[in-house]
C-alpha cells in the first residue's frame, strides 16, 4: 500500500495511473490466474485480461451482483470461488508448501502464506439471503489495518484518544474494523460488544469510568443509548466525537445525537459517518465537519469506485447521482470486481481536491441511499406499489416528535392472497399532540414512500424498544415484514 499522507497529496492524475497500473498488475496476476470464478467467466467471455488497461476499460468486464455470490441449498460452496488461491492445496492443506519448502526455503512458504493463507473472515448480514463469507490473508489484516489507521486519521484521532467500541462482538466489518483501527493508532480502546454484551447499564458506566473522548455506535443503539443516559442523569461530558457504523446514518439523526449529548454535559460533539461494505473488505471515514457534508475519503490504492446509472448501467458523470459499484484492485482473500452495491450516491463520486481538508483521494458523496440492511426487500411491493422503504429512515429518525418507531408489514386477515396492510408503531416525545402527528405522518409517508399507511399506533417507548429488540437483536428489527409468502 502506499503512504498515505503522499497518497493523500497525489494529484489526481497521478493517482489515476497509479489505479490504472495496480489493476492491470491485479488483473493479470492474481485474478486471471488465481480467481475460479473471475478466470472461468473472462475464459467463457472471452475476454483478454490483458486487454483491462486501466480504469476506462472496466466497462468491458461484465457486473458482479449479490446473488452471484451469496451461497444458495444448491450451491453452498459459491463464495469460494471468489477466493484468490494460487493453488487448492495452499488454502485447504499443506501438501504443496511441504514441497516447496524443500527447493526454496522456509521464507518463501511464509511469504506465500502471509499474502494468500484465509486468517481471518466476515460475514455479510442479509435478512433473507444466506450470509455470504469473505475471507483474509495476513496481508489483508495489514491492508485493514492501514484503513482503519487512515479512517482514524482523517476523523483526526490522535494517541489522546480513548476510544469505546460499542458495535455488538460479530464477524462483521463494522466491529472489527474499529479493533483493527485502533490497534494500529496506538489508541486506548474498550471493545465493549456493546449493550448487547455489557448491558446498557454497564456501557454508561463504562463511559463515566473511563472518560471517553470518542465512541463508536450503531446510530439506531446510540440514540436509545443517549435518551437512557439523559434519563438517569449520567455524565458523558468526555466525549468529543461520534462515529457511526453498521448502517445509514439520516441527516435529522445526527443533529438529534448533538442535542442530547448537550444534555450529558458534552457540547460541540462532532457526530461522523462511515461507509463500508463487507465485499470491500474496509470502511471509509466521512470528512469531519460540523455543517457541511463533504463526502467519505477513499483508498483509490486499494480500490476503484465507478457510479452508474442503477437502469441501464451505463456510467454516469463525475458528481451525478449513481450507483455504486466497487473493484478490488490489491486485495487477497475474496475479491470482487465492479461489484453492484445497490447504494446510490446522491451526488456521486467527487475527483476535485476536498474543499475541507485539502485531502486529493477521490470522493463518494456524503448521501449514499444505503439500501444494503434492507436490500432483500428495500424495494417491495406493498399494496402492488413498488415502494422504497429506506424513505422511512431519514423520515422518521429526523422527525422531531419521535423517538422510537417501527414498520410493519402485514396481509388483512394474515391471508396471502388478501390485500398488503403496512403499519406504523410510534413512541412520541411527551407533550405532544397526537392527533396532529398522526396527520403529519400520514401525509409525509405518503410524499416520501408513496404509500398510505394503513393505521398508526401510539406506544410507550418501552414497548417500541422491546418490539424492535434493541437489547436483544445485533440490528435493531425496524421494519417487519410480516406477510406469509
Ligand atoms: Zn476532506
Amino acid at each position: 500500500m502506499e503512504n498515505w499522507e503522499k497518497l493523500s497529496r497525489m494529484p489526481y492524475k497521478q493517482i489515476k495511473e497509479l489505479q490504472d497500473k495496480k489493476l492491470r498488475a491485479f488483473m493479470a496476476n492474481q485474478i486471471y490466474l488465481y480467481s475460479p470464478y473471475y478466470s472461468n467467466l473472462l475464459k467463457e467471455l472471452k475476454i483478454d485480461p490483458l486487454k483491462i488497461k486501466g480504469i476506462d476499460d472496466l466497462h468491458h468486464l461484465p457486473f458482479t451482483y449479490k446473488w452471484d455470490i451469496a451461497p444458495t441449498d444448491e450451491e453452498p460452496q459459491k463464495a469460494k470461488d471468489f477466493v484468490i488461491r494460487p493453488d487448492e492445496e495452499l488454502t485447504e492443506k499443506y501438501g504443496h508448501l511441504a514441497k516447496m519448502s524443500m527447493t526454496s526455503g522456509k521464507a518463501a512458504v511464509e511469504e506465500k502464506i502471509y499474502d494468500f493463507k484465509p486468517v481471518h473472515i466476515h460475514f455479510t448480514t442479509g435478512r433473507t439471503a444466506m450470509p455470504t463469507p469473505f475471507v483474509y490473508s495476513k496481508r489483508d489484516l495489514d491492508h485493514i489495518r492501514e484503513a482503519g489507521y487512515r479512517l482514524l486519521d482523517v476523523f483526526e484521532v490522535t494517541t489522546d484518544d480513548i476510544v469505546v467500541n460499542c458495535f455488538p462482538f460479530a464477524p462483521h466489518l463494522a466491529f472489527w474494523q474499529t479493533f483493527f483501527a485502533g490497534e494500529k493508532m496506538d489508541v486506548a480502546n474498550f471493545h465493549s460488544g456493546g449493550g448487547k454484551i455489557v448491558g446498557t447499564k454497564n456501557l454508561m458506566d463504562a463511559f463515566e469510568y473511563l472518560r471517553p473522548t470518542v465512541a463508536v455506535f450503531i446510530p439506531g443503539y446510540c440514540y436509545y443509548f443517549l435518551r437512557e443516559a439523559v434519563k438517569q442523569g449520567r455524565d458523558f461530558s468526555s466525549i468529543k466525537k461520534i462515529f457511526f457504523g453498521g448502517e445509514r446514518v439520516p441527516p435529522g439523526l445526527k443533529d438529534k445525537i448533538k442535542e442530547l449529548f448537550k444534555q450529558l454535559g458534552a457540547e460541540e460533539v462532532m457526530v461522523l459517518a462511515t461507509y463500508g461494505m463487507t465485499e470491500a473488505k474496509v470502511a471509509w471515514p466521512e470528512c469531519p465537519s460540523h455543517e457541511e457534508y463533504h463526502g467519505y475519503h477513499l483508498y483509490p490504492d486499494l480500490e476503484i469506485f465507478e457510479t452508474v446509472d442503477p437502469e441501464s448501467g451505463d456510467p454516469v458523470g463525475e458528481g451525478e447521482e449513481g450507483e455504486i459499484v466497487y473493484t478490488s484492485i490489491d486485495w487477497r482473500g475474496t475479491a470482487v470486481l465492479r461489484y453492484r452495491t445497490g447504494d446510490i450516491a446522491k451526488g456521486g463520486l467527487l475527483l476535485e481536491p476536498c474543499p475541507n481538508c485539502g485531502r486529493t483521494v477521490p470522493r463518494i458523496s456524503s448521501n449514499i441511499q444505503r439500501k444494503s440492511e434492507l436490500k432483500e426487500f428495500s424495494m417491495t411491493k406493498v399494496k402492488g406499489t413498488l415502494i422504497n422503504l429506506n424513505n422511512f429512515f431519514p423520515l422518521m429518525m429526523g422527525h422531531p416528535d419521535i423517538e422510537e418507531w417501527q414498520v410493519e408489514m402485514r396481509k388483512r386477515n394474515d391471508d396471502p392472497y388478501d390485500m398488503d396492510e403496512i403499519y406504523l408503531y410510534v413512541a412520541p416525545k411527551e407533550n405532544v399532540d397526537r392527533e396532529k402527528l398522526a396527520a403529519d405522518l400520514k401525509q409525509k409517508v405518503l410524499r416520501d414512500t408513496e404509500v398510505s399507511l394503513t393505521d398508526i399506533f401510539f406506544k410507550t417507548v418501552p414497548e417500541v424498544v422491546s418490539q424492535l429488540g434493541m437489547e436483544t437483536e445485533l440490528k435493531e428489527k425496524r421494519i417487519l415484514d410480516n406477510r406469509p409468502n
